[in-house]
């Protein structure tokens, strides 16, 4: 399963259809884990250590920020649309791997799950897939966030927010972003690049909501990267029992084993998977504890056990989809 997985989604082509690209599905550190490769262990963390030795596109264990690209054709016409979830703090690291493997030449829009160092603190480097223009006069990125993240986003970028200079001011070249407020409500839907896309606000951490996606009308895919408890409206929402089954789920998935206050762990994810009955699941944002093939042996167990594939999603997949 693994092999056959790793064989079609690596061949870098950009294909004609839409297509789900993951940029990252690591932690919020990343891995390697950088204290496993400068104090190695005896023996060494076997998930990390390989990093060093093995290129990324041969090592599914290599895990940048959690961050997803939809790559939307909607026509018949061959047109793309590159939609970028989450710019984290390994944004350049992605972009320099994965758009020149799987050819994808700019971002048309960018949608933010929340605020954390690890879904947008590679803001900056959007001025890289940007057109130079030493005027900043090019048409912004719409950016798709919600209230609280952008006040927060405010503050840790003020120049990317900043709609005009200040007397005396002179312009340096920045990312330039169009902000458009979101609501956290799945009602509200909103659309990025002609592709629908629902808000699934969902709690990460007691005191902190944080947003998953969904879409897709013909075949249904929701993205939840950052989640400890569902609420009653979002766990309906994509659930096979409450508005119908997802085609396709995509789960935040920390450690092997729980619980953990902010995010699921394994077996969380899997009861989730469970409970939701999505005819296919990947799971996302997993530290160096979940190694892609140990425990890789262990969700192809479970998922011949309970019915539904569930795989770890690993950095370059590459999952075509018709939209
Ligand atoms: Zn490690
Ligand atoms: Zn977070």
């Amino acid at each position: 399963m693994d092999s056959q997985s790793n064989g079609n989604a690596l061949n870098g082509s950009s294909g004609n259809g839409s297509a789900l690209i993951f940029l990252g599905t690591g932690c919020s550190s990343a891995i390697p884990n950088i204290m496993c490769l400068i104090q190695p262990s005896d023996p060494p963390c076997r998930v990390c250590s390989q990093a060093l030795s093995l290129p990324p596109e041969q090592n599914p264990n290599y895990r940048c920020n959690t961050s997803m690209l939809i790559d939307y054709c909607p026509g018949g016409d061959g047109k793309h649309n590159y939609i970028l979830i989450d710019v984290g703090k390994t944004f350049r690291e992605q972009v320099l791997r994965w758009f020149t493997f799987h050819k994808i030449p700019r971002v048309d829009s960018i949608i933010l799950t929340h605020e954390h160092a690890d879904a947008v603190l590679g803001l900056d480097d959007v001025r890289t897939v940007q057109p130079f223009s030493p005027t900043n006069d090019i048409d912004p990125t719409p950016i798709f966030l919600t209230q609280s993240a952008m006040e927060s986003i405010a503050v840790k970028f003020p120049y990317l927010v900043q709609k005009k200079l200040k007397e005396g001011q002179e312009i340096r070249r920045v990312a330039q972003l169009d902000w458009q407020i979101i609501e956290e409500d799945c009602q509200k839907s909103f659309v990025a690049s002609g592709l629908q896309v629902s808000p699934l606000p969902v709690m990460h951490g007691e005191d902190y909501v944080c947003l998953g996606f969904l879409f897709g009308e013909k075949y249904k895919v929701a993205y939840i990267s950052d989640v400890s408890r569902f609420p009653g409206k979002t766990e309906f929402a994509i659930s096979k029992s409450g508005a119908g089954q997802l085609d396709l789920l995509i789960l935040d998935a920390l450690y092997k084993r729980g619980p953990h206050n902010t995010h699921f762990c394994l077996p969380e994810s899997l009861e989730a998977v469970k409970r939701l009955c999505p005819k296919r699941a990947l799971l996302i944002g997993m530290t160096h504890e979940l190694d892609h093939h140990k425990d890789g042996e262990y969700l192809e167990e479970w998922s011949k056990r309970e019915g539904i594939p569930v795989q770890f999603a690993h950095d370059g997949l590459r999952v075509p989809v018709e939209l």
